[in-house]
């Protein structure tokens, strides 16, 4: 497949419900997308229907974690955000609760295509490119000059300057993984990791840390979604995006239910707002940049032109699978983290 707030009571709330696992009386939703944007949608949802709504913020593969956990007593209803090929894994575990939501027929083709490939359980949300940026500032500080391309970053120069999440927990990181063996093959991926991980100073759990402490100058060099970096970037951030000359792989978001979801009728409703150009909008309203799966939603002005970017034509189907997953993880980990000692933070 090819892709060619304020913030006031209501995340005094969200803070308390995340921290303490309590639950809404009428829906429980974890949410994989940024923290900004999971209060967001939270708000706006509550507003529009009247529901009261528990949204808590998890990285994708710990999302996918605990679905699987609670598996034989479903806590969480919807599971909004995160990338898309954890969802696929949960749907090929048997964990997603099939559901075609309102204005499926308005998605663009590569949503149509991922909710084909989930077996209808699955709808994707947005989409977006792996990329890095680097703070100018760290970089001129230390005399380094810029990097443009994947292999430039295990260059020794680098040394302690990158930070890249775990894709133990993060989808982000995963899709880096899952990238890299595309583009070099399986053996040449996990090298070229083991040769990076010895510039790397913390791997993450979250997948936006590492730009977000690359804004902060905390690192020179932070691996993300490039959308992630533009937010940043649109903060103030002194951050230079790059689109890796090699080429690199993207994410399709996605929503999905929860088979046994104890709040289905309410999860119906949240998944189709989520789908909905109203609910869509709410990423550009707390300063997200994806680009929107709903051809009626609007672009964000700053979302990044994936079609300039060189893609690879990332197999869903093949990187969403589990026994691929438990694979690429293994050897990550062993020949990977086995191999480095960063310090490892959220
Ligand atoms: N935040 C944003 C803005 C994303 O686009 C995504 C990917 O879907 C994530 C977070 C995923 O987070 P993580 O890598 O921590 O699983």
């Amino acid at each position: 497949m090819k892709l060619v707030t304020s913030l006031g009571a209501g995340a005094a709330f969200w803070l308390s419900s995340a921290l303490t696992g309590a639950t809404a009386q009428d829906l429980n939703v974890l949410c994989g997308v940024d923290k900004d944007w999971c209060l967001t949608m939270e708000a706006a949802f509550e507003q529009t229907t009247g529901l009261d709504v528990a949204m808590a913020r998890r990285s994708t593969g710990e999302i996918l974690e605990q679905i699987r956990d609670e598996k034989d007593d479903p806590q969480v209803d919807v599971w909004w955000g995160g990338t898309g090929d954890t969802h696929l894994q949960a749907a090929a575990e048997g964990l997603l609760e099939p559901y075609r939501p309102a204005h499926t027929g308005d998605a663009l083709p590569w949503a149509q295509n991922f909710y084909q490939l989930s077996g209808g359980t699955a709808s994707g949300v947005y989409a977006g490119a792996l990329g890095f940026a680097y703070n100018s500032s760290v970089l001129t500080g230390n005399g380094l000059k810029a990097p443009s391309c994947w292999k430039d970053l295990t260059d020794p120069r680098y040394l302690g300057l990158v930070q890249l999440a775990n894709p133990n927990s993060s989808g982000t990181a995963y899709t880096f993984l899952a990238t890299l063996v595309q583009l070099l093959g399986e053996d040449e991926a996990i090298r070229y990791l083991a040769a990076l991980a010895h510039n790397i100073s913390h791997f993450t759990t979250s997948g936006a840390a590492p730009v977000k402490a690359a804004a902060r100058g905390e690192t020179g060099i932070g691996i993300s979604f490039i959308h992630d970096a533009v937010t940043q970037q649109q903060a103030g951030a002194p951050l230079v995006i790059v689109a890796p000359c090699e080429g690199t792989g993207y994410e399709i978001g996605a929503v999905s239910i929860v088979k046994g979801a104890k709040h289905l009728q309410a999860a119906r409703r949240f998944v189709n707002y989520s789908m909905s150009p109203e609910g869509q909008a709410t990423g550009a309203a707390s300063g997200q940049n994806q680009i929107p799966s709903n051809a009626r939603a609007a672009l964000p002005p700053a979302a990044p032109d994936i079609s300039l970017i060189r893609m690879v034509d990332y197999d869903f189907a093949t990187f969403g699978s589990p026994e691929q997953r438990r694979r690429l993880l293994d050897r990550f980990d062993k020949e990977v983290l086995g191999n480095s000692s960063p310090v490892v933070t959220q």
